[in-house]
């Protein structure tokens, strides 16, 4: 029978707050270490918080966004443990009342929609970074202490890798809309946690494991693998799963302990006494819903509905606000918004990969967002039409594509100056079928002995004829009725 993984995650994302959740510290990411800092978030003694009041309407624009009842009172408790990257020795977080419960998400997987719970939002202020060097020792900057942080804590609902991966991509989706974080998984604004179990379907839970701070999809992915397999091979060896917590190592594709699971109780959680409840009147809890815009899902429905999308592909388009947005302003002005859609997702989608690919590579960045694609909405739609229309094939239009994304233009004009339009006159493509045929007798020859796949051949000989320009379906015609023509004589 078999084993039937179930994953909970726990997902920290930062708050794009200027300054700090309890101080007036900026938060900027990548400044000078040790810069950002004050006796507040460096927890000296008798250095008492203050909270930002942007946090509270961040979090809770989060806490709606993801269907979440939002408490009109919420409070800060004390979670204490002793860590080098945090000064205080505890961190101001919520437990016993956090801001947000029982919220929910879909994603749109392989197997269709399914919603995932979401069990509590709860705010809490981020710890510092400790940076490993073989000479110096291990240092220690606390430019990231106290910058504002939601966790996200899904109920054990997730079945698979790739329903963990759909789910944290959801979660960005929709955060970035809402535009409460960047999401940055490389620069850390969005990291999760991984709780797994496995069991037999319909059986209870498994006892689960814990794997901390992964930071890309692909680790995400690959941790699950690596621990359901882990956990697969210990139960059918007769051992037993410990409740812990796992480190996932890159390099090897493995889990290790590192250390034994703590117990809430460790934590010797109290309400803080530096800090009242956080509290949102009516109106305010109307004012932040009000400034919510259309989320993914409903502009999801929309594409399906109005351009006949599969719920799939709309997913992938709304998977971004600013891709969304160019979306809606390139159908605007197409004839047919479908080829749009059809345009985004295959050649588009390869060419921003093929870049982030290349620059990858070189060890730079490549430009992320709106910023990728330099081609102007107007533009895309108008190369999606002349596609649609017939006006250049599919080859030529790529050809066009790549170049708009080198220097965007008019790519009517383009197609004008660098005669690229599609020849679609009879003379013209019976010129080139002919030609075609008279240099290829070999070819000819063996289609008449029966091997009709040569046919494809031929084709590519004619087009190459028209320089690439011809319209495939007339010239393909064209070449069939000659062929079969002198095949029957
Ligand atoms: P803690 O805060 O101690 O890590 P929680 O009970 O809050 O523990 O759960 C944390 C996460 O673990 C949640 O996302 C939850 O869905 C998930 N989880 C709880 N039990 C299991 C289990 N048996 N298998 C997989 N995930 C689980
Ligand atoms: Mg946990
Ligand atoms: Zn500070």
């Amino acid at each position: 029978m078999k084993w039937e993984m179930v994953i909970g995650l726990e997902t920290h994302v930062e708050l794009n707050t200027k300054s700090k959740v309890f101080c007036s510290c900026r938060t900027d990411f990548g400044a000078e270490p040790n810069t950002h800092v004050c006796p507040v978030c460096m927890g000296l003694p008798g250095a008492l918080p203050v909270f930002n009041g942007l946090v509270l309407r961040h979090a809770a624009m989060a806490g709606f966004a993801l269907n979440c009842h939002v408490h009109h009172v919420s409070r800060f408790d004390r979670k204490n443990y002793f860590y080098p990257d945090l000064p205080k020795a505890y961190q101001i977080s919520q437990f016993y009342r956090p801001l947000c419960e029982n919220g929910w998400l879909t994603v749109q997987t392989s197997e269709g929609e399914k919603k995932i719970g979401i069990t509590r939002i709860h705010i809490e202020e981020d710890a510092g970074k400790l940076l490993h060097d073989d000479k110096i020792g291990t240092m220690l900057d606390m430019n990231r202490c106290g910058v504002p942080l939601i966790e996200i804590v899904s109920e054990p609902d997730i079945r698979s890798a790739e329903e963990a991966v759909a789910y944290l991509r959801k979660v960005r989706a929709i955060l970035t809309y809402i535009n409460v974080s960047d999401c940055r998984m490389n620069e850390g604004s969005l990291r999760c946690d991984v709780n797994l179990s496995i069991r037999h379907p319909g059986d209870p839970l498994g006892v689960r494991s814990e794997m901390k701070n992964l930071n890309s999809f692909q680790s995400v992915e690959r941790a699950i693998q690596a621990e359901y397999e882990r956990q697969v091979a210990a139960l059918e060896a007769g051992e037993e799963i410990v409740q812990e917590t796992r480190r996932y190592d890159q390099k090897t594709g493995k889990t290790s302990t590192m250390r034994r699971k703590e117990n809430s109780a460790d934590y010797r959680y109290f309400p803080d006494p530096d800090l009242p409840e956080t509290r949102l009147t009516d109106e305010d809890m109307a004012a932040i819903l009000a400034a919510i815009p259309a989320l993914p899902d409903a502009r999801r429905e929309t594409y399906v509905q109005t351009y006949g999308l599969t719920p799939y592909a709309a997913e992938q388009l709304t998977a971004e606000r600013w891709l969304a947005e160019y979306f809606e302003e390139a159908t605007g002005t197409a004839q047919f918004p479908v080829g749009v859609a059809n345009l985004l997702q295959g050649e588009v989608f390869a060419l921003l990969s093929a870049r982030a690919a290349e620059a990858e590579k070189k060890g730079e960045s490549a430009p992320e967002g709106r910023a990728s694609l330099p081609i102007s909405p107007a533009h895309l739609a108008k190369l999606s039409d002349l596609i649609a229309q017939g006006r250049v094939n599919s080859s030529t239009g790529k050809k066009i594509l790549a170049a708009l994304f080198i220097e965007d233009c008019d790519p009517e004009a383009y197609a004008q100056s660098h005669e690229l339009f599609t020849v679609c006159d009879d003379a013209t493509l019976i010129a080139a079928v002919q030609q075609a045929i008279a240099e290829n007798p070999a070819l000819v020859e063996s289609y008449r002995k029966g091997k009709l796949t040569v046919e494809k051949a031929l084709m590519g000989k004619a087009m190459a004829f028209t320089r690439g320009k011809a319209n495939p379906e007339r010239l393909s015609e064209l070449l069939h009725t000659m062929l079969t023509r002198e095949t029957d004589q």
